[in-house]
């Protein structure tokens, strides 16, 4: 069986950084190796220790000087946004109303599906990201496309038709029963079929009647290994909308929790204006609050409280993600450069390790996948990301001045996007490269 053996500084983390100094959270070597059978990393640190278990055969790649990090995951994005992505001027009730949702009735032609995720996962690859949960549309026929497309890939994605039967055009309903059919039928076909994982997506509260949300709950009961994954408090006109629509409910996450949707395989992305109550119910339950600040930048839709949520005596989980089209950038590097500012307008810091750790291995666990994938640990996917410093003149000259992996880490999220991600590995194989050829 041939193998693949990969050379270059290579960076996976442990576990959460406190400090920027705080070195047993990760293992970095100077010149690495990382030693790729079948899919997998079999074995990984210092190169000469991994070239002597390489054997005779393996295909050498020497990435030096770049650095190898654990392919980038995105714990949130819409994949039939690609061409709602930059339309002005809306905060979100309006922004979905104007652009997004007619722009989702399109995908009720499946060839417009199938084309959007191949152009949608190539995307995320260029940008260095190998892991995504996405939204589909409300069509099944979307989910397939993005399921089919994912699984020719070979990449370990996350994603689901969002349920939603009111408050939006005909052309983007279901209703109560066929929501509970076609996810049930998409989950029998995709949820496990090589690394595709079902998530199920009931859009928002207010684009789900109370039937619905009783249907996503019985799918949660029916399936307590799935993800779940929805939007919540993001807005003040969507919380106050909610607030009409389900009368009886404490807060907005109380209409989660009524129908049994908290969790921790729960994913609920923005959580920027929780109550101490809300963050207490998802911090009990485990449930994840996804970090979107490009998006949250763009439709003003406020700040979300990153250091707040860790240090609470009952911290809740977080994971970090674009939020395309609502997002403005396909990149997660560009995403943790928005989300460090958003972090310093609440008066805090994020630094680099924190930041590279949440990219990777803080997104997987966050996910429930970092058995898998989001750390460059032997017995892991190989899906590895190749990151250059030095990729544009103005990188490369700040580069100069740069002495630490700390502030090389820092110039690639201040400076860094697709150019420099120069090559990216899907379960081992070249996936960047392929792309181009
Ligand atoms: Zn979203």
């Amino acid at each position: 069986m041939t193998s693949t053996l990969l050379r270059g500084r290579t960076l996976s983390f442990v576990r959460w950084p406190e400090t920027i100094d705080d070195h047993s959270a990760w293992r970095y070597e100077e010149d690495g190796g990382l030693l790729i059978r079948d899919g997998r990393i079999v074995a990984a640190g210092a190169y000469a220790q991994v070239e002597k278990q390489a054997g005779e055969g393996a295909r050498k790649i020497d990435h030096r000087p770049h650095l190898l990090l654990p392919g980038f995951i995105d714990a949130h994005a819409h994949f039939p946004q690609m061409q709602v992505i930059a339309s002005y001027g809306a905060e979100l009730l309006d922004w979905l109303n104007t652009y997004t949702f007619p722009e989702e009735t399109k995908f009720a032609n499946a060839q417009h599906g199938r084309r959007i995720a191949r152009l949608f996962l190539d995307e995320m690859v260029r940008h260095g990201t190998t892991t995504v949960a996405a939204y589909c549309s409300v069509h099944k026929a979307s989910a397939e496309a993005f399921f089919a497309e994912s699984h020719d890939r070979n990449m370990l994605n996350i994603a689901g038709k969002v349920m939603m039967d009111c408050n939006a055009p005909d052309g983007v309903l279901d209703t109560p029963q066929s929501g509970y059919d076609d996810s049930k039928a998409l989950i029998g076909e995709w949820h496990g079929k090589g690394r595709q994982h079902y998530a199920i997506t009931p859009r928002f509260a207010i684009t789900s009647s109370p039937q619905q949300m009783e249907m996503a709950g019985a799918l949660c009961r029916e399936h307590p290994d799935l993800h779940m994954q929805t939007h919540l408090s993001e807005n003040h006109a969507e919380i106050a909308f909610t607030q009409e629509l389900y009368p009886w409910s404490r807060d907005y996450t109380d209409v989660y929790e009524h129908y049994g949707l908290l969790g921790k395989k729960s994913l609920f992305g923005h959580c920027i204006h929780l109550s101490k109550r809300e963050a207490d119910a998802l911090s009990a339950t485990g449930s994840v609050a996804v970090f979107c600040p490009t998006s949250n930048l763009f439709l003003g839709s406020g700040l979300f409280d990153y250091q707040r949520f860790r240090r609470r005596e009952n911290p809740i989980r977080i994971a970090a993600a674009t939020d395309v089209g609502g997002g403005t950038n396909y990149s997660m590097l560009r995403t943790m450069d928005e989300g460090y500012k958003v972090i310093a307008l609440n008066g805090e810091k994020l630094n680099p390790f924190q930041s590279f750790w949440q990219m990777t291995r803080g997104n997987a666990e966050a996910l429930s996948v970092a058995e898998k994938i989001g750390t460059l640990d032997a017995g892991t996917d190989a899906d590895i990301v190749v990151l250059d410093a030095r990729a544009t003149p103005a990188m490369r000259l700040r580069m100069e001045t740069v002495e630490t992996l700390a502030q090389e880490l820092f110039l690639l999220q201040t400076l860094g996007d697709d150019r420099a991600v120069r090559e990216v590995y899907v379960a081992g194989r070249a996936a960047k490269t392929d792309m181009a050829t």
